[in-house]
């Protein structure tokens, strides 16, 4: 099975045991990805989401699926992008890598990501899909236990630099499996 994949579609559809939100600091719904979540999980999400007392930049945080397909979500916030020069690239690693060890922790074996912070916080979609393929296949060599990760693609231009992404580190045999 290939450890990283690249899935287009909407990932409120998904049968992951995970899947990420790109959430807000307040953690109580959102537009975008995170607004789709919060109305396909139903209102049970936001009730445990109030307990969480929101998140920083680049954290991630664990809830129930509720009514979703996925028997979790892990929350993360995504950093918005300024110039670039604001430790956004360090901030959008760190999403990727916290909720792998989230997913780690509570031996979550299947995780799906949507593209954190590539809508509504502006950030450049070919570098974000660059860090996100790198954060992840790096971070696997942690987490052995962590045996799928699905990046979630909403529209075909997203699908084709992720794959494009994947292959250039399979090019220079850094691939984790
Ligand atoms: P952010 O505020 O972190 O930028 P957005 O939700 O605005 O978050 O966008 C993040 C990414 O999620 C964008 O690439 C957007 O196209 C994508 N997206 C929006 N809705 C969905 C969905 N239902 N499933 C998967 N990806 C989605």
């Amino acid at each position: 099975m290939e450890k990283i994949k690249v899935w287009q579609g909407d990932i409120t559809t998904l049968e992951a045991e995970a899947i990420v939100n790109a959430a807000n600091h307040s953690l109580l719904g959102g537009g975008g990805v995170d607004g789709a979540i919060h109305r396909a999980a139903g209102p049970q999400l936001k009730e445990e989401c109030k307990t969480l007392n929101g998140a920083e930049t680049g954290e991630a945080k664990l809830t129930k699926g509720y009514q979703l397909p996925a028997d979790y979500v892990i929350h993360t916030v995504g950093p918005v992008y300024k110039d670039g020069n604001k430790g956004e690239p360090e901030q959008l690693a760190a999403c990727y890598r916290n909720s792998l060890k989230v997913a780690a922790d509570h031996e979550i074996k299947t995780i799906a990501f949507p593209a954190i912070s590539t809508g509504i916080y502006q950030y450049p979609a070919l570098e974000a899909a660059q860090i996100a393929v790198k954060t992840i296949n790096e971070s696997l060599n942690s987490y052995p236990t962590i045996e799928q990760v699905i990046l979630v693609a909403f529209d075909a231009h997203t699908k084709q630099r992720y794959e494009t992404e994947l292959a250039a580190i399979k090019a220079n045999n850094k691939y984790h499996s």
